[in-house]
């Protein structure tokens, strides 16, 4: 009987367990995606995650397709739409890739349960992750809440797992079940279509995610230690996105990535897996903290005197704060659904400090606008900006947007793209143009409140409130 692979957050025929297990089975493979749009428990994919989605089961479709199996598409509740396959197709095995989410782990245990109950063949394989969070432990047997000693045990333990070879021919059913048309999804923007800098930013996939990956490693990454926090290069892999939705396999990238550690890239690599196991960590946090997304993981925080401020907040969400670095972080984030580190970092202080407004804001708006938009890293990178987090940038660090602008972007090369109206500016000026004399403004063609707002806070005001905050919340718990 046939074999079921549900394709979920491993979007890619190489390196996955799952697909490997059931071609390997001998038996008929039917590969199936199913969207659970409408679930209460399963957080749904934001707007750019769902435009990349399309065009990474548009790509899996055609990779399927080639080896023999094309993919069957489904819409609905995740165990209704699994009963019905069978039904459908007599199959006697499901494979799937784990979620370490934990909604999505009760709901796929309760899968198992039933179908195994019922005398099907139901196996899960980690794909999505170089370990599973719950292997890596402290020596008392308690998860980690502070990275370097995480980092040490997972660095200092077991290789990962080698990847898996890609099956070269899968075995097709007689006779293929019917399968919804990926248009009938919706996950594509329609009127206003807002996606067009996103489309000339990215291709999904997983062909183009190992072209990223060599590219990554066969020359930037030579100066990723210094180049990754200069948002006006391309000094990071941009491999998040593919990560997130299973085009590369971490395990695929760790071992690509230590074949090159004898070409004198040591510092370079180190610094780059150490990322990877940031991943690691914050998926870890999520499989402890199943409400990593709202509830902040040190409570004390709960009593924060946080502002209303809707202004405020739109403005950041615009790139209309009148911060130069934050506004070009907001608007490279929504023209091509992603944003450089160094700048969420910047972009999230400045919200969650200088505008005092909730963290889980910020979440909500990058969950929407990112096309890396991850559970784990999202919500664990967003507690960790607001001072709430495991071993968090304590509340007290407050980051001056005119300093990061000036030691990140010296040259203002990251502003000029994103933030076109102030191209003309010298770079002495282009993080604070308020302090520019009249002539320069004139000559760069900027007219402060007409071309380009005013700064919406003063900065160091604004800091002396985050700060007076900081004290009444101490004083409540
Ligand atoms: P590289 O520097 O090349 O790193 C390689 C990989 O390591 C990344 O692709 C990513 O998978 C992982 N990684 C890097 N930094 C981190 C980190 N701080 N935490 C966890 N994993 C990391 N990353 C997401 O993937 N999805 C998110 O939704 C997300 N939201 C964030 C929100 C805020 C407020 C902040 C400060 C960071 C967030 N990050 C998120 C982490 C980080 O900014 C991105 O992973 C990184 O910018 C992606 O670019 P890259 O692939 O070129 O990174």
């Amino acid at each position: 009987s046939p074999a079921i692979v549900w394709f979920r957050k491993d979007l890619r025929l190489a390196d996955n367990p799952a697909l490997h297990r059931a071609v390997e089975s001998g038996a008929p493979v039917i590969p199936v995606f199913i969207l659970e749009d409408g679930s209460d428990t399963i957080r749904a994919p934001g707007g750019a995650g769902r435009w990349w989605l399309h065009h990474s089961l548009e790509r899996l479709g055609e990779a399927l397709g080639k080896a023999g199996a094309p993919l069957v598409l489904r819409r609905g509740d995740a165990a209704e739409a699994i009963a019905a396959l069978i039904d459908e197709t007599g199959a006697g095995s499901l494979y799937w890739s784990d979620s370490f989410d934990p909604a999505t782990k009760a709901r796929d245990d309760t899968i198992r349960a039933d179908l195994s109950g019922r005398g099907l063949t139901v196996e899960s394989f980690n794909a999505t992750l170089l370990f599973d969070p719950s292997a890596i432990r402290s020596k008392a047997g308690t998860p980690f809440k502070v990275f370097t000693p995480f980092w040490r045990t997972l660095s200092s333990g077991p290789e990962p797992e080698r990847p898996l070879p890609e099956p070269a021919k899968i075995k097709n059913v007689e006779k293929t079940p019917g399968s919804d048309a990926l248009s009938s999804f919706g996950l594509l923007p329609t009127r206003p279509d807002w996606a067009g800098g996103i489309r000339e930013s990215w291709v999904p996939g997983e062909a183009a995610a190992a072209e990223r990956l060599h590219d990554f490693l066969d020359e930037i990454v030579q100066d990723y230690r210094t180049g990754r926090d200069r948002p006006g290069r391309d000094g990071t892999s941009r491999l998040s996105p593919y990560l997130h939705w299973g085009e590369v396999s971490p395990r695929q990238v760790w071992h690509a990535a230590k074949m090159r550690m004898d070409a004198g890239l040591e510092p370079s690599i180190e610094a780059f897996l150490r990322e990877i196991g940031w991943r690691e960590f914050t998926h870890g946090l999520l499989q402890t903290h199943p409400d990593l997304a709202a509830e902040p993981m040190d409570q004390r925080f709960t009593k924060m005197p946080w502002r209303q401020d809707d202004e405020g907040l739109k403005a950041w969400q615009r790139g209309l704060t009148g911060f130069p670095i934050v506004d070009a972080g907001m608007r490279q984030l929504w023209q091509t659904g992603w944003m450089h580190n160094r700048v969420r970092m910047i972009t999230g202080s400045f919200l969650v400090k200088d505008l005092l407004v909730r963290w889980q804001e910020g979440e909500a708006w990058f969950w929407d606008t990112l096309v890396d938009a991850d559970a784990a890293n999202n919500s664990a990178n967003w507690q960790w900006i607001a001072g709430c987090g495991a071993d968090p940038s304590p509340f007290f660090r407050v980051f001056n947007p005119v300093l990061q602008g000036e030691k990140f972007d010296p040259d203002g090369a990251y502003v000029s793209r994103y933030v076109p109206e102030l191209a003309k500016l010298p770079p002495k000026f282009i993080h604070h143009p308020w302090d520019a004399p009249k002539n320069v403004l004139a000559k760069a063609g900027v007219e402060l409140g007409k071309t380009y707002p005013h700064p919406i806070v003063d900065h160091a005001t604004a800091r002396d409130r985050a700060l007076e905050a900081l004290r009444t919340m101490r004083r409540q718990v």
